[in-house]
Parts: structure tokens; C-alpha cells; sequence
């Protein structure tokens, strides 16, 4: 939070904030920590109407309009609606006084909309004056809510503040004036008593009432900053800042920690409702910060609006839209390379206050087309018609065309117009969600680049465009097939890390789960705490496996927790499909070759990433710093080590006395070995890991074509009872007892027995079985479940590279593989 200088701070209450007696209660409150946290400088409290009032008053004035009566019962309801917010908040002997301030009010307001009745119209000016008394209702309550709670504090009314000129409807302000008048007003003012002003309110010279236009008091605010040099002005609203597309549509955007102020203006220009656009401007001159906060979340992610231009080149920080523009078309021979022409256009149509959302020029068809504002259609096509009346006449332009019923979609960042990309990936992305582009806008703006495209298209528009984008946010859809032991884990984790990873800018999002019977595909997104619930009898993998590849979603990812052959026989399919694959499973490292090479083919093509850092070793990072060595040029000639948690537990409890069996049975309750134990036992799983381990050495390490029949391989269990069914097995293993203790005391008191897996580049051999290792090498030395591994590369010799770590237990396996997950993220 900014220090306190003794400047003025400047807080603004949106409708919303004040919606409800107890919301004004909640925004009282919020003033007092805020003033209990500044000593100094002077607080000043913005007030909007009590949310939705102004929309219901221009609701009484088009009834009133198209005389129907029901004006007279929209205000009774709105008159209604204050005096109980009157009751409830105001202190019972300030309840006469404020009951004839708005009695006042309410009567006013019913005589011109009885004109209105009469007229049959509402001029800007009648508009102005009706609409204006839902802040000037609102604003004595609150002021009464303050004091009701012992914060001493006054209304006013901006209009005896805030001078403009008599465009009704957004009205233009006089800063100069303004800042005389609110010095003046403030000057008597205790520092302690807070002044709760009207927002969007004000007056002409001559004392006629005008509005700022809609969402007004957000420039009340900032005028008021302006006028009595505020150190910070912080808008409270019903949303965590401003994010990076309206949250109604885009139910993942996400808060914008900092904008600029140019980002800001540009994003509240382009439709996004949670800023008035000339909010930011009073601010730049002295570069005042802006903060918007959520009231309901005062403490929560928030916006700070500064002069610090935070985006990298091409970083679209927010998407936004304008619904009701119309396209304005110039057609004709002069329309093509007629800069000059167009400047007339925008300098005519900027006179009469008609914002321009975008102008686009298609030479080859001789047409310029702007959008603009539904309402102001009519009045941009009078407007060019006669000032181009010249051209119109001589037949350079044929004629000038409105077409309505469009929107214009913007994507927001600072430094634009050094990154065509963009514009490019914009409007390809566009194209694939299948939107027609009316119009392209010319060239980016420093901070926006827009399109026109049809008003049905404009919801799904930005939903594309903040999905292709992703706001720097790397959002990933995941697939999770296997729920046990570790897709569980992985679940928690990814429940428990969720907002750890939004921090670091990604964001994940589980769409499909698979067990081996059930599955359930949900494209909208699974909470990873009850995903499981929503596993379904009637679908299985290969429903969801098909549905994901079909969907097309950006950045898919499935994560194979299973040991399953036949999931792993899908990934080439799924690579090929530009889905990415995450896995522990052994398999797809060493099935046959044939389904090697085919891997490997669809890992070159590059269209997705394979990772499986938990197959080997994750705890050791193992494979990864093997890859790293061999990408900067080292090689591995020997890899010497023990890779298998289980066997290597099993080993260590025997060096201490335990027998084989029983060693065993602890492993496997301690969630060691594989779901099968005869997998450890048999050395399959060391000798799955031993291939994949060589065959991430590369081509040049000569395992190109090694099978997993060609890993020699002892297994601790003769064929005869690894071949039983798994409960006879586990009945007849202390057989075996007997024999591996005189293995043990035959290996003699300096060496002791472990299972040790060799990869030899020189010898071109791959081996794993029990050996007497000297009870002081690395390899001996392990306690417990411990991994190691011995490599003597070019770099590493004659001293080895020792790496030593925990066996991968199933938090370390979810944890690496959340890694993974993240690291395929951020690669698509
Ligand atoms: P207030 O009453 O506080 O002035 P508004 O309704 O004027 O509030 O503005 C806040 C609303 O703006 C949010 O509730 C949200 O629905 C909408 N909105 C649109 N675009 C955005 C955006 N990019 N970031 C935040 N809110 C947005
Ligand atoms: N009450 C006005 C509106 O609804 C101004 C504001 O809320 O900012 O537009
Ligand atoms: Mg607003």
C-alpha cells in the first residue's frame, strides 16, 4: 500500500458497494480501516446511486416516453427502496431531515417525468436532471450510515464541485473551475469529517444539472484527485480489480496485478464496463495511482493503475468487447489510399463527440468502414454525407452505408505495434472458432488491436481470444487417466497447489478423468477435490480418449497414471493430435521397437511434448540430468546404480537381519514396489527402467535398436513361483528365505548384497542382478529405500557423478509428475 504522505485519498463506492443497507455497513466499515491506517491527508468518499437506480430511472423515462404509467410505479418503488435504506441506516433523529431532502427529491423528479409524459420525449437535458437524482438520493444516506457509526462525515452534492459544459450526457469537464470550487468547499471542512460526494453528477455555469455519462462516478473520482491533488484514488467495485476479460463471460479471467494507465483507458474504451473510459485521464499528469479493490474482498487480488508500463512487447494483458456498434461503409474509387479523406471523416465526426472504434480500409474493394456506436450510426452517416458532400457528388464516393448489429472485439497490451504476430494470431484464432471478421482494424494502436465481427459472435469471440492468448497464463487442459495411488496424489496436489501455480502464471484445468471401468469428459472443468464423483458407469477410456481428440482443446495434456500397455499404445496417436503426454508408466519406454521408432516419430513431429521424468529415478532427476549432459556434449560411458526403491529396500533389510519374505511384505505395505511386487522382483521393472535410461542416451550410445529382451536380467524369485497367482505367491515366498541368508552370509562381512543395474556404453551391455558390492561403495551405502547412481561420463572420469536421493514414493512420483505437467504447460 502506498505510504501516507498526507495527501488526500480519494475512495469510490460503485453501485454494487452500496447496493444494500448492509453493503453501505460493509463500505462504512472498510473507511474506517482506512483511516485508522492514514493519519494524514484528508479522505474522500465518491458515491455512486444504489446499484441498478439510474438504470431503473432511464427505465421510467422511456416508459414515461411511450406514456405508459408505469413510470409513476417504477419510482414509487425506487422512492420506496430509499426509505428503507433511510430506516436502516440513518440515526432516528436524522430521519425527518432526510426524509424531506429526498421527498424534495422524489417530487422534482416525478414533475419532469410528468413532462416527459406530456412531451411525449427526453431531451439530454431532461435526461440528465432525472438520472442524476439516484446520486443525490444515495449519497445523504450513506453520509447518515457514516455518522450512524461514529465516523463523522458530510454530503455534498458534486454539482456545487464539479463544473462541465452542457453536453448532457458527457459532459465535458473544467478542470480549472472545478479544482477552485472543491478547494473552496473543503476548505472549512475538519480534516476529520469525511466528505461523501455525489459521483457522476454535475453542473454548467449556469447551474443546469449534466452526468459524466455512464459509470460516471469512476471520473468523479479521479476529477476530484485532480482537484485536490490526491496522493491515490481507489475505486471499490464487486469484482478483484480488473481482469483480464469481463468475468461474466469468461468465468477463468484472471485479476491484472498492474496496467498502464493507457491499458486501462484503452480497456474501459473498448467496452469493458468495470472503468468509465476518462477515468485515467485527470491521473497522468501527476501520475497519481489508481487501485480498484473488491469490497466483499478487501484484502484480495487487486489493480494497481500506474504510469509504469509493465507488458512485454505483444503481451495481450485483457480482451474486451463493445456490443451495439454499427459499421459505417465509404464506398467508392476515392475510398482506396484517401488518408486525407479520412482524416476529414474522424475530424468531423471527434467534433460531434463520436468515438471511433476502429476504421479499416480495403483498397481492393475501394472501401473505408468505421464502427461506432449503434446510437450514433445515424448520426455518423449525416455527418460524413455532408462533409464528404464534394466527393459524394463528383462520384468518387458512391455512397455511404450503415450496417448494424456488430461488435468490435479488442485485445489489450501495452507496445502492440512491435508485435504483428498479434494482429496475426488474432485473427487466426478468430478463424478457427469459425467467427467472420467484418472489418480488420488498420494497423495496431500502440495498446489495442481490434476487429469487427458480428454482435451474435461477440460472446464467443472474446472467450477465443482469451483462451488463444491465455494472458500469459499458461492454461492447460488435463486428462487424467488412473486414479490410484499416485493420479490420487496427483489430484491433491494439484487441489492444494491450484493457486501456488496461478501465482506463477499457470493455470490448470482438469477436463476428463479414466479409471480402468469408469470415466467422465467435462469440458468445462472438473474440481480436482471431487473429480472422482463424477466418474460415469456408461463411459470408459476410449470414449474420453476419442471425445479430447475430437474436442480440440488448446493445450491438452493427458497424464497416464496407470502401468497400462494399451493407454501407452495411444500416445503416438495422441502426440500426432497435438495432445501432450505426461506420464510414469514404463511401458511406452519399452514395448517392442516397432512401437519405438513410431514414438519416436510422433515425439520429433513436435506438435506436443512427452515427458516421463518419473519413469527413472524421479526423486534423483535422473533423467533429466543425463539429457542435459548429453545435450551439452557430454557422454556417458557407465552408469552403475541401483534403481529400484523396492529391491533396494528389500537388500537393506536383509544386510540388517530381516528375511527376504517378510523385507518384501514392508516394501509392498509401504507402497514401494509396483502394483504387481513381482514386477520388482522379477528385475522387469530395473530392467524397464535400465532401457529407458539407455535410450535416452541417444542414437550415438548405440541402444538405438535395444529391446527390453536384450536388458540380462536376474530375478530375485525362481519362474516356478512368480508365475503362481499373486496369493499362493505371497504364501510360498519364505521358501525362499533360507537361501538368500546364506547368499548374504556367503557375501562375507566387507561386501554386502545388492541389486545393481549396469549400463556399459563401451560394452554395449545393459544388465541388472544381485551382486556383493564392498560395504563402503555408493552402492552399498544406501538406507532405506534410497536410490543411486554412479555415472562415469567423458566429463565425470576417473571421478564418477554420484547422485543419490530418495526412492520415488508416490509423493515423490505426484510431485515430479506435477512438474512435468507444469513444464508440458508452459512448452505448448
Ligand atoms: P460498480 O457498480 O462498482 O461501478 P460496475 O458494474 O460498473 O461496478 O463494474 C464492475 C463490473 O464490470 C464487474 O462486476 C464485471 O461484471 C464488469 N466487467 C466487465 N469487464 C471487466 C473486466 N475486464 N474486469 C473486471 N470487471 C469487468
Ligand atoms: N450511477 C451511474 C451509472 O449507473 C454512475 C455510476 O454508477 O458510476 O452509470
Ligand atoms: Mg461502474
Amino acid at each position: 500500500m502506498t505510504k501516507d504522505q498526507g495527501l488526500a485519498v480519494i475512495h469510490k463506492f460503485g453501485g454494487t458497494s452500496v447496493g444494500t443497507p448492509e453493503r453501505v455497513r460493509g463500505a462504512v466499515r472498510l473507511i474506517a480501516a482506512e483511516r485508522y491506517r492514514q493519519r494524514r491527508g484528508r479522505l474522500v468518499v465518491v458515491s455512486s446511486a444504489f446499484g441498478g437506480v439510474t438504470d431503473r430511472l432511464l427505465e421510467a423515462i422511456r416508459a414515461a416516453v411511450a406514456r405508459k404509467e408505469t413510470h409513476r410505479t417504477i419510482l414509487g418503488e425506487i422512492r420506496e427502496r430509499h426509505e428503507a435504506a433511510l430506516r436502516d441506516l440513518a440515526d432516528p433523529a436524522e430521519h425527518p431531515s432526510l426524509r424531506a431532502h429526498l421527498d424534495a427529491l422524489w417530487e422534482q423528479v416525478r414533475e419532469l417525468l410528468d413532462g416527459v409524459f406530456l412531451l411525449r420525449e427526453c431531451s439530454p437535458r431532461f435526461t440528465d436532471a432525472i438520472i442524476s437524482a439516484g446520486e443525490r438520493a444515495s449519497v445523504p444516506l450513506v453520509a447518515a450510515a457514516f455518522r450512524n457509526a461514529g465516523l463523522p462525515a458530510r454530503a455534498f452534492d458534486a454539482r456545487t464541485l464539479v463544473r462541465t459544459d452542457d453536453r448532457f450526457g458527457e459532459a465535458t469537464v473544467d478542470f480549472a473551475t472545478t479544482r477552485a470550487l472543491t478547494q473552496a468547499a473543503f476548505a472549512d471542512l475538519p480534516p476529520d469529517v469525511v466528505p461523501i460526494v455525489t459521483g457522476f453528477v454535475a453542473t454548467t455555469e449556469e447551474g443546469v444539472t449534466t452526468t459524466l455519462g455512464r459509470s460516471g462516478s469512476d471520473y468523479t473520482a479521479t476529477i476530484l484527485a485532480d482537484a485536490l491533488d490526491a496522493g491515490r484514488v481507489v475505486i471499490w467495485t464487486d469484482v478483484n480489480g480488473v481482469l483480464s476479460a469481463d468475468p461474466r463471460l469468461v468465468p477463468e479471467a484472471f485479476t491484472l496485478d498492474a496496467l498502464s494507465y493507457q491499458e486501462a483507458a484503452e480497456l474501459a474504451f473498448f467496452g469493458a464496463k468495470v472503468l468509465h473510459p476518462r477515468t485515467m485521464r485527470p491521473l497522468v499528469r501527476r501520475s497519481v495511482p489508481l487501485e480498484i479493490r473488491n469490497t466483499m474482498d478487501a484484502g484480495g487480488a487487486a489493480t494497481v493503475i500506474s504510469d509504469a508500463r509493465t507488458g512485454a512487447e505483444g503481451t495481450v494483458k485483457a480482451v474486451t468487447a463493445i456490443r451495439g456498434a454499427a459499421l459505417v461503409t465509404l464506398r467508392g474509387s476515392g475510398a482506396s489510399g484517401a488518408s486525407a479523406l479520412a482524416a476529414r471523416a474522424f475530424e468531423a465526426l471527434a467534433q460531434a463527440g463520436i468515438d471511433v472504434f476502429l476504421m479499416a480500409q480495403a483498397s481492393s474493394e475501394q472501401t473505408v468502414t468505421l464502427a461506432v456506436r449503434g446510437t450514433a450510426a445515424e448520426a455518423t452517416q449525416r455527418i460524413l454525407v455532408s462533409t464528404l458532400a464534394r466527393e459524394l457528388e463528383r462520384g468518387d464516393l458512391l455512397g455511404v452505408e450503415v450496417e448494424e448489429g456488430a461488435a468490435v472485439v479488442a485485445a489489450v497490451g501495452d507496445f502492440m505495434h512491435y508485435a504483428p504476430g498479434v494482429a496475426g494470431r488474432m485473427f487466426a484464432t478468430l478463424g478457427k472458432a469459425r467467427i467472420n471478421v467484418l472489418a480488420i482494424a488498420q494497423g495496431a494502436s500502440d495498446t489495442a488491436i481490434s476487429a469487427a465481427v458480428s454482435e451474435a459472435d461477440a460472446s464467443a469471440a472474446v472467450r477465443a481470444l482469451h483462451e488463444a492468448f491465455a494472458m500469459k497464463r499458461t492454461r492447460a487442459h488435463l486428462v487424467l487417466v488412473g486414479a490410484g495411488a499416485v493420479g490420487q496424489r496427483l489430484l491433491a496436489l494439484l487441489d492444494a497447489q491450484q493457486e501456488a501455480l496461478l501465482d506463477r502464471q499457470v493455470n490448470l484445468q482438469l477436463v476428463g478423468l479414466a479409471t480402468s471401468t469408469r470415466a467422465v469428459y467435462e469440458p468445462g472443468g472438473l474440481p480436482f477435490d471431487t473429480a472422482e464423483d463424477a466418474l460415469r458407469d456408461d463411459h470408459g477410456l476410449s470414449d474420453v480418449l476419442d471425445e479430447i481428440t475430437a474436442a480440440r482443446l488448446e493445450r491438452l495434456i493427458v497424464v497416464d497414471a496407470t502401468a497400462s500397455e494399451a493407454v501407452a499404445r495411444r500416445y503416438p496417436d495422441l502426440l500426432r493430435a497435438g495432445v501432450g503426454v505426461v506420464t510414469p508408466n514404463k511401458q511406452a519406454g519399452t514395448l517392442d521397437h516397432t512401437f519405438w521408432q513410431d514414438l519416436q516419430a510422433a515425439i520429433r513431429a513436435r506438435r506436443a511434448p512427452f515427458l516421463y521424468d518419473t519413469t527413472v529415478g524421479a526423486g534423483l532427476a535422473l533423467l533429466s540430468s543425463l539429457r542435459e549432459a548429453v545435450r551439452t556434449g557430454d557422454r556417458i560411458r557407465l552408469v552403475e546404480g541401483v534403481f529400484s526403491g523396492t529391491l533396494g529396500y528389500v537388500f537393506n533389510a536383509m544386510r540388517d537381519g530381516t528375511p527376504f519374505s517378510e523385507a518384501v511384505r514392508q516394501a509392498h505395505a509401504a507402497g514401494y514396489t509396483e502394483p504387481d511386487p513381482r514386477d520388482d522382483l522379477t528385475g522387469v521393472d530395473a530392467a524397464r527402467k535400465l532401457l529407458i535410461l539407455a535410450r535416452e542416451l541417444g542414437p550415438d550410445a548405440g541402444f538405438g535398436d535395444t529391446v527390453l529382451a536384450d536388458v540380462t536380467t536376474t530375478s530375485l524369485v525362481p519362474s516356478d513361483i512368480a508365475r503362481l497367482p499373486l496369493d499362493l505367491f505371497w504364501a510360498r515366498l519364505p521358501e525362499l528365505d533360507a537361501g538368500w541368508e546364506r547368499q548374504r552370509q556367503a557375501a562375507g562381512a566387507d561386501s554386502v548384497l545388492q541389486y545393481v543395474s549396469t549400463l556399459d556404453v563401451d560394452a554395449g551391455q545393459l544388465q541388472c542382478r544381485v551382486r556383493a558390492v564392498a560395504a563402503d561403495s555408493p552402492l552399498a551405502r544406501l538406507r532405506g529405500s534410497s536410490l543411486v547412481a554412479v555415472c562415469t561420463t567423458d566429463r565425470y572420469a576417473p571421478e564418477p557423478l554420484i547422485v543419490q536421493g530418495p526412492g520415488a514414493n508416490i509423493d515423490i512420483t505426484a510431485a515430479v509428475l506435477l512438474a512435468d505437467v507444469v513444464r508440458a504447460a508452459e512448452a505448448m
